[in-house]
């Protein structure tokens, strides 16, 4: 299915690796990936194109020790690792002593610390990008979060790939399911029978997020392709933008920052574990 139009197999196939192969040329992607595996659909279905497609790959799952869910979401993230014939790398957020079920903002705190742990694992492991499985739901999301918030200055990542910095340790970002709707990616596990996790994580209804996604999908139910143009526009606005202040190194870790002291750290500093 795709705009409400019933399609064959192959005719999705076509159009979701076509969807895909358009960010790998337009960024002209290529090396070494470090895939973030969440145990969800959406980096299930990364890995398993971008497989399809021959890139090197390293697979890894981060653990942020969320009751009753980090653990299911990990079996799932193992499963899928092993049925493509990797072994799974996790890196545990506990080992940095941070505690989301005792952060006030959860969610916040887990994207920061996300954030930062899958650059760290992509720059130890000498990758080209660290990839995602963040698609056009997501990305629209995101960007009218920011708006509702006025947050405006917070465009930076409005693109299918973000440029790395190798002298302030950031590694590339790469979304290979930019222009693919939730919608996309679910059919798309579905016919390849990908195994994924379908647990919600305990916080999800402090999300904010997740009303401004029912109403997107609501618009593009009404208008097809609404989704595409705005993600178009955005990725416009955002070159049209400069975010104020340069990157540069967190004086504690050595990792990218927009102050001396990157979040990562200031959380370690209050969960007293620097
Ligand atoms: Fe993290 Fe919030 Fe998503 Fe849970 S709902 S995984 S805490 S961002
Ligand atoms: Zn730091």
């Amino acid at each position: 299915m795709i705009n409400g139009v019933a399609i064959s197999f192959v005719e999705f196939e076509k159009y979701f690796i076509g969807r895909v192969r358009s960010v790998i040329d337009k960024y002209k992607v290529k090396g070494k990936i470090a895939m973030a595996l969440s145990g969800g659909k959406d980096s299930a279905a990364a890995f398993h194109v971008l497989r399809r497609l021959g890139f090197d790959i390293i697979p890894f799952y981060i653990d942020l020790n969320i009751p009753s869910y980090s653990e299911e979401c990990k079996k799932y993230a193992m499963e899928l690792a092993e049925e493509m014939g990797y072994s799974l790398a996790i890196v545990k957020l506990a080992d940095y002593g941070i505690d989301i079920s005792k952060a006030k903002k959860k969610c916040s705190v887990c994207g920061t610390a996300r954030r930062y742990l899958m650059n760290k694992f992509a720059f130890e492991n000498e990758c080209d990008y660290v990839a995602t499985g963040h698609n056009l739901s997501d990305a629209i999301t995101f960007a009218f979060n920011n708006l509702a918030s006025v947050n405006i200055l917070n465009f930076r990542g409005m693109k299918p790939v973000l440029e790395g910095k190798k002298d302030v340790r950031m590694v590339a970002r790469f979304k290979p399911l930019y222009y693919l709707t939730d919608m996309d990616c679910m059919e798309y596990v579905r016919i390849h029978n990908i195994p994924y996790c379908t647990k919600t994580c305990p916080y999800s209804k402090n999300a904010p997020t997740l009303e401004i996604k029912e109403w997107i999908h609501d618009m593009e139910r009404k208008r097809h392709g609404i989704m595409l143009n705005f993600a178009k526009s955005f990725e416009k606005l955002e070159d049209a933008m400069k975010k104020e202040g340069e990157i540069k190194t967190c004086k504690i870790c050595g990792y990218p920052s927009y102050g001396n002291v990157c979040k990562f750290c200031k959380l370690r500093m209050k969960y007293g574990k620097i």
